[in-house]
């Protein structure tokens, strides 16, 4: 059977060339980066490497990056670490609705501890407006949190505008960029962002790494104390091969990029038109404009996301409803509720993200196999009988 891989935002499969250069990390240079003979030296050699990768990918200094276990660690080391940092200025943060829950249950956690949190609200087409920002901001305000690309329906933000917003009033801009990595050319000093979380997992590298950018400067706790690895900031022996794999998929998704957003694009358009086109009440959610390159986020009325998933499970395709992460709970995606999609088509909605493994021939199979498991689930659904299918 045909295996059709369409969920690139819930992970990534590691490149071989990525993996190829994490394998002696494992065996030869098994060295611990902090010790002083030769071995530990060219660990630490390899460590250096791949924080200048990375740095080249978003155009930071090699000294503005700080490797952490994943970009939820990154998420949360900025929340509890700017909110204790800045304490003394003021207890209210700014972020949105449609964040990921590494953002949102970080913020959550901090309101039960005296901190206040503004949710803002996004256009229909998911975009933060700046004046919407900008409203929100008191004087007690110490940071403002706003995602680049969503991770459901791949909404591309205005973050240079909401990061000269949040420069205005003196205020510390951070982003999650975990989506937006690789899929979006990202200067961080053109666009005016402090802090960048990021994932090696969703860009061809290895699960269990991210990284936080941290421009220089900015002086905030650590999340994880201990030893002094990480210039000081984060403790834990480094995971040296996660890491190397990291700088490489860095290294390679900033050389392919154009043609990375090219490739998807092209295939993702083709999905939707296809999509749109050959299966009647359907429709795409979130802005077609500035959005990921590989996202197509689509809504099937009067059926079942989940059901579609497994029918197409068994067709060897694999898709998700809303984010893998939220995917276990049934409750409906907070971000096409905070886009105003109502909940009986929430529940009717799939993301296929496509990537650089994708075919055409994959797009095919997997429209094909729509138009069947979509007929299937509507001749059973309650409506049929109405809609005369
Ligand atoms: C995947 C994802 C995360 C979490 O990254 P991990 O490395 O899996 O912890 C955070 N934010 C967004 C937008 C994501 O898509």
């Amino acid at each position: 059977m045909r295996k059709v891989y369409l969920d690139y935002s819930a992970t990534t499969p590691v490149k071989d060339e990525v993996l190829q250069e994490m394998i002696p990390y494992f065996t030869q240079h098994f060295g611990n980066p902090s010790s002083l003979y030769t071995l530990g030296l060219e660990a630490k050699a390899a460590l250096d490497k791949a924080r200048a990768q990375v740095a080249d990918l978003i155009n930071a200094n090699p000294k503005e990056i700080y490797f952490t276990g994943c970009g939820s660690e990154a998420d949360n080391w900025t929340v509890f670490g700017v909110a204790n940092a800045l304490k003394d200025k003021g207890n209210h943060i700014i972020t949105t609705k449609i964040e990921h829950h590494a953002m949102l249950h970080s913020c959550e956690f901090l309101e039960k501890n005296g901190y206040e949190v503004t949710y803002l609200d996004v256009e229909p087409d998911g975009t933060v407006k700046p004046e919407t920002l900008e409203a929100a901001i008191t004087d007690k305000t110490i940071l403002i949190s706003i995602m680049f690309v969503n991770n459901e329906v791949g909404t591309i933000e205005p973050i240079k505008e909401l990061a000269a917003v949040a420069k205005k009033h003196g205020i510390l801009f951070h982003t999650d960029a975990v989506q937006a990595l690789a899929n979006v050319p990202i200067d961080v000093k053109d666009l005016g962002i402090d802090l960048m979380s990021m994932s090696a997992h969703k860009i061809y590298g290895p699960k269990g790494v991210g990284a936080l950018y941290m421009r220089r400067g900015i002086r905030i706790p650590n999340y994880i104390h201990g030893g002094a690895q990480e210039m000081g900031k984060r403790a834990g022996t480094e995971n040296l091969p996660g890491i190397v794999g990291f700088g490489k998929a860095a290294e390679m998704a900033k050389a392919n990029i154009d043609e990375h957003i090219k490739h998807c694009s092209e295939l993702r358009n083709y999905l939707v038109e296809r999509v749109l086109n050959e299966i009647p009440d359907t429709f795409v959610n979130g802005t077609m404009e500035h959005r990921h390159p590989g996202n197509a986020n689509i809504t099937f009325e009067y059926i079942e996301g989940e059901s579609i998933l497994l029918l197409l499970d068994y067709k060897g395709i694999s898709v998700s409803t809303g984010s893998a992460c939220s995917s276990k709970s049934l409750k409906p995606s907070h971000v096409l509720d905070a886009l105003g999609v109502p909940v009986e088509m929430i529940h009717g909605t799939v993301r296929f993200t496509v990537g650089d493994f994708t075919t055409k021939e994959d797009i095919d199979y997997v429209v094909e196999s729509l138009k069947e498991v979509v007929e299937k689930l509507r001749l059973l659904s309650p409506v049929n009988e109405e809609k005369g299918w």
